[in-house]
């Protein structure tokens, strides 16, 4: 019987010796104290010994047990230690390396655009509203002084969605006939509509079927065609720079009367005359005007005692002269090359 204790313990700790992964230690654990293995097998060979030799046997085998275990935990907590080290000595980082960049984005030029005006008109006291892009030929032509049948409908190709009734809005002004509802001709009115408007137009350089426009409406007593020449001077200073000058020309739209006709001085050539300006020293950015009678009655104000104004700008026009970009397509194509060119930033 000691024999065989020794020998076994001789066998197990020769193994023991080889091990290099927790695996094989694993198998050893089973193979030698598990219930089949050779210890299990002595122990049960006790019963056929004198009490005095099971005594003495049992106390060796428990010795033998309590060894081969603790020898295999000591092994246990090495081999994982070592594995550890491992990990760590592979996932090891290099702080001194150069980081990746990571691009991100940024507003697009269009929306800093909106943004500024936004931000402008707003310190003067002008609320921001928004409005239905799919809309009624009434708001969109009716309230607005062209009845159905009229030329000025033609020069605003419309996308009609349901017979002449729902349409794609061609103008943000709608928005300004259902903000005057709401005022129910008592309350003065500030507001900006930004929004998306929608026109049959061949995309070309300088056409788009769809484009961004941002109209403002004033609406209270005694404004005249100078608070609209005041106003327009700030907007167009604040995007084209202090030394930029404004003149208006006469022109017309139904909605609006007198109208005229928006231009800034040229701030490529100052005046003197360049292609930009096609020689004549000025660009023209918007078109604007006095709100006509029509309107402010069709929209429930008394003309006799209220009178306004309104404007309306192109965003791509003005992003396009502010960034000297010459095709308006690169607004709305996802051309990253021509993105990154304005939108992008890579951060470290
Ligand atoms: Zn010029």
């Amino acid at each position: 019987m000691k024999e065989k204790v020794n020998s076994i313990q001789n066998e197990i700790e020769q193994e023991l010796n080889k091990v290099t992964d927790l695996k094989e230690l694993n198998d050893i654990r089973t193979r030698y104290l598990g219930k089949k293995g050779p210890i299990a097998e002595l122990s049960s060979s006790l019963a056929s010994l004198s009490i005095e030799e099971k005594k003495e046997f049992g106390a060796i085998l428990n010795n033998l047990k309590t060894s081969v275990n603790s020898k295999i935990d000591s092994i246990k907590n090495k081999l994982e230690m070592e594995e550890l080290n491992k990990k760590l000595e592979s996932e090891k980082i290099d702080i001194s390396l150069p980081a990746t960049k990571i691009p991100v984005g940024a507003p697009n030029i269009l929306e800093r655009v909106v943004e500024e005006i936004e931000e402008l008109l707003m310190s003067m006291g002008y609320d921001v509203v928004d409005g239905p892009e799919i809309e009624e030929d009434k708001f969109n032509f009716e309230m607005l002084n062209i009845p159905k049948g009229h030329p000025a409908r033609d020069a605003q190709d419309t996308f009609y969605i349901e017979d002449e009734k729902i349409l794609l809005r061609s103008q943000t002004s709608p928005v300004q006939a259902r903000t005057m509802l709401k005022g129910e001709g008592k309350t003065p009115i500030r507001m900006i509509c930004p929004g998306k408007t929608y026109r049959r137009d061949d995309d070309d350089a300088t056409h788009s079927h769809q484009f961004m426009q941002i109209e403002g409406l004033l609406v209270d007593k005694d404004i005249s065609l100078s608070d609209l020449k005041g106003t327009f001077d700030v907007i167009a200073k604040k995007l084209f720079g202090e030394d930029c000058k404004t003149r208006f020309r006469p022109s017309y739209y139904q909605f609006t009367e007198p109208s005229v006709e928006t231009d800034i001085s040229c701030f490529a050539c100052k005046g003197t005359g360049c292609s930009l300006c096609k020689n004549t020293g000025w660009i023209t950015v918007s078109g604007a005007g006095m709100v006509h009678p029509n309107v402010l009655r069709n929209c429930g104000y008394d003309p006799e005692v209220w009178s306004g104004f309104a404007f309306g700008f192109g965003a791509e026009r003005l992003a396009m002269l502010k960034y000297g970009i010459n095709d308006i397509r690169a607004f709305y194509q996802t051309d990253l090359r021509e993105v990154n060119t304005f939108d992008r930033k890579d951060v470290d």
